[in-house]
């Protein structure tokens, strides 16, 4: 695990620096209090120890800090502090603290409750792994896809900034399973979920929508733009091999795509834009299948010939 220790006591520092190291850990140390907070934003450790001894701020304002922050609410942290803080230790729990360590310590106590620290997170992200992400694909999943996506679009209301929506399906993705069976159809939906992430940028959301469905949420974008994404989509995925039955059966997998912005309607909610792109689809699919169409406030429209 990587933990961070902020504390300006030397013995304590070299103390549980031979301590965390001999377990196997990696330790960052920080001695100025003004840096503890940079510093977890910039190295992200997985869990964070402050000395209740650390001032301006102090281990109650760091932690506070961190506990609001959504990016870091969730780094369990634990303060080294002698009984005599005990008003501190109990603003601390109430903050959102999840454990205190009694000063002097001693390395069994530590190794201990480092263990068990790192035992809860492991289940803590297995079941988030469960409640937000596909189970056959590893991506995000419709529930937390449709939650960002209110979050997003309230978001680019707010700025008056264009929201993207893309849905796209696997075209005659029902001969693949018929012609190779389900195992195989299955692979192709890990691979095409895989060539997705790596096509998009790290903050565009993907998600598989359910079946042969993906959906993808371009924050700033707008209708022009996400058609040239949705374009590169489909010929990344045109032009990439697929395989299956290890890897001894090639095939060739395209995908519709429907593409849709809010633009400059900035009211369209996340239910109309859903039905605008699934519209889209719809008639890139009549349209001849591997094809890209946007339905927008302009009418639809489709990117190139292809
Ligand atoms: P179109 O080009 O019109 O989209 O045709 P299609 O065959 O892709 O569409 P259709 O809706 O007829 O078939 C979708 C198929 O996707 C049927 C269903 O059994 C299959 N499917 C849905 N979920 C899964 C899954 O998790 N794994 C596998 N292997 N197949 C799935
Ligand atoms: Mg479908
Ligand atoms: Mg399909």
């Amino acid at each position: 695990m990587k933990v961070l220790v902020a504390t300006n006591a030397r013995t304590s520092e070299k103390e549980l620096r031979l301590i965390l190291e001999a377990e196997g850990h990696e330790c960052l140390m920080v001695d100025k209090s003004d840096q503890t907070i940079d510093t977890i934003y910039h190295d992200t450790p997985e869990m964070v120890m402050l000395d209740v001894a650390l001032a301006r701020p102090s281990a109650i304002e760091i932690l506070a800090k961190l506990k609001s922050a959504p990016s870091t609410w969730d780094i369990p942290v634990i303060l080294i502090a002698s009984s005599k803080s005990a008003a501190k230790i109990a603003k601390c729990y109430e903050l959102g603290m999840y454990d205190y360590i009694s000063n002097p310590f001693f390395k069994e106590e530590i190794v201990a409750r480092i263990r068990n620290i790192g035992y809860v997170c492991e289940k803590m992200k297995e079941l988030e792994k469960l409640l937000v992400r596909d189970y056959l694909t590893g991506i995000y999943n419709r529930k937390f896809f449709m939650e960002r996506f209110v979050e997003e679009h309230a978001w680019a209301a707010r700025y008056q900034e264009p929201l993207s929506f893309i849905i796209l399906d696997i075209d005659h993705f029902k001969k693949i399973n018929d012609t190779y069976g389900h195992s195989c159809g299955d692979e192709v939906l890990r691979q095409l979920a895989k060539t997705l992430t790596s096509a998009l940028r790290a903050h565009d959301i993907v998600a598989r929508y359910g079946g042969e469905e993906f959906v993808i949420l371009l924050s700033n974008t707008s209708v022009d733009d996400s058609l040239t994404v949705a374009e590169k989509i489909r010929v990344t995925i045109q032009e990439c091999d697929f395989y299956c039955q290890e890897n001894t059966v090639k095939l060739p997998v395209t995908v519709s795509v429907g593409v849709t912005s809010t633009d400059s309607e900035f009211d369209l909610q996340p239910d109309s834009l859903i039905i605008r792109a699934d519209q889209a689809l719809y008639e890139a699919k009549a349209a001849g299948r591997n094809k890209v169409m946007a339905s927008s406030v302009k009418g639809s429209i489709r990117f190139n010939e292809s």
